[in-house]
């Protein structure tokens, strides 16, 4: 048994993370400030095992007991939220990232860094290896997150270099499934709640800007294995699903697999909104053995179940 912290555990992929550690028998440490995400996502959690700790960590904290994994999953993914609260996003991605890194050095634990895509900006190399330094507009509305994501790579680095800390830094791509907030923005969620709704879709500009969506079991594999390997390897590497979707093809797809009325409506394109994003995974396959599984129509049918009961909950 593992004693394993989970920072924005309460979050979507941070829900799905507890849930399985849970499962196979794991410690959990919870530690989030409900920023970006509902109680009732772990609020059907009852274990023993399961502990909840309500704090920012933009502000240092300290546990009593002892820790073996940190994995960091605390920071707003959704552009809206990013775009709402940049500062607060900047902090959490810095001064929380410290504060991690000190914990991890105190408990001697291996570190995980969720990183992002996004630290390849608009991408000038397509699909995007973990050797691209990217493409970011350093000070545009989506800044906060891609630079404070881009520096908390830097950050975890440099506690590697200076403190021999165990780090690994995965840059997850586009994720979808259960847990994610429904009213968070992201193109997955949007597109199943307006279908079950009956409401238009909204797409932003023409639809043939292209994203690949991983679903969210496919990717924790790859989060644990990461976490496994050896002391030496830290990343980055990437973790996606390679199969590339246009905007307008997830639209129709999610129409066609609710049977719903719904109409597909063009708003304004968001200012550096990346024209095209699919991940290059040989690294991931070579040193995790890894790769997804789930196809983006198995992985939707199980995502729009979900939110078809929650929507009728809530
Ligand atoms: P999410 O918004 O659902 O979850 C983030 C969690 O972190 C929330 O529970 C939130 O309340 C918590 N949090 C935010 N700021 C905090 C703070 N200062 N202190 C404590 N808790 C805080 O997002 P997600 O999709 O689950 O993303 C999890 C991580 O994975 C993020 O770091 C994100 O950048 C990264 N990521 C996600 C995706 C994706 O497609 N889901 C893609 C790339 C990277
Ligand atoms: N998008 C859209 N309609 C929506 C939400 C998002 O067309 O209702 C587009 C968005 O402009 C982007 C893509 O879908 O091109 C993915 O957006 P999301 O916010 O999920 O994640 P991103 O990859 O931009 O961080």
């Amino acid at each position: 048994m593992k004693t394993i912290l989970i920072a924005g555990g309460a979050g979507f992929i941070g829900t799905n993370l507890c849930r399985r550690f849970l499962n196979e028998g794991n410690k959990i440490i919870c530690v989030d400030n409900f920023h970006t995400s509902k109680k009732r996502n772990i609020g059907k959690i009852s274990s023993e095992n399961f502990k909840l700790i309500e704090h920012d960590i933009i502000n240092p904290f300290d546990i009593d007991e002892d820790i073996d994994e940190i994995y960091n999953l605390a920071s707003p993914a959704s552009p809206l939220n990013y775009q709402s609260n940049p500062l607060q996003t900047i902090k959490t991605n810095i001064h929380g990232v410290f504060n991690l890194l000190d914990l991890a050095v105190k408990h001697d634990a291996k570190f995980l860094q969720s990183s992002t895509s996004e630290v390849y900006g608009e991408p000038l190399q397509h699909p995007q290896k973990e050797s691209y330094w990217g493409n970011v507009n350093p000070n545009g509305i989506r800044s906060s997150y891609d630079e404070s994501k881009r520096c908390a790579e830097s950050i975890c680095l440099n506690y590697y270099r200076e403190y021999d800390v165990n780090i690994k830094i995965c840059r997850i791509f586009n994720t979808y499934g259960p847990y994610m907030d429904p009213y968070d923005g992201r193109v997955v969620t949007n597109f199943i709640i307006q279908a079950l709704k009956g409401e238009d879709l909204t797409i932003y500009g023409e639809g043939a800007q292209t994203r690949s969506f991983c679903h969210v079991d496919d990717l924790l594999d790859g989060l644990i294995k990461l976490m496994d390997t050896e002391n030496e390897f830290t990343g980055p590497i990437n973790l996606g699903n390679p199969i590339e979707f246009t905007i307008s093809d997830l639209a129709n797809k999610i129409i066609e697999k609710t049977d719903s009325k719904s109409k597909i409506i063009y708003l304004p394109l968001p200012q550096d909104d990346p024209s095209q994003r699919k991940p290059d995974i040989s690294l991931a396959r070579e040193k995790l053995n890894w790769q997804p599984k789930i196809t983006l129509d198995e992985g939707l049918n199980n995502t729009i179940s979900y939110y078809n009961d929650l929507i009728n909950s809530i």
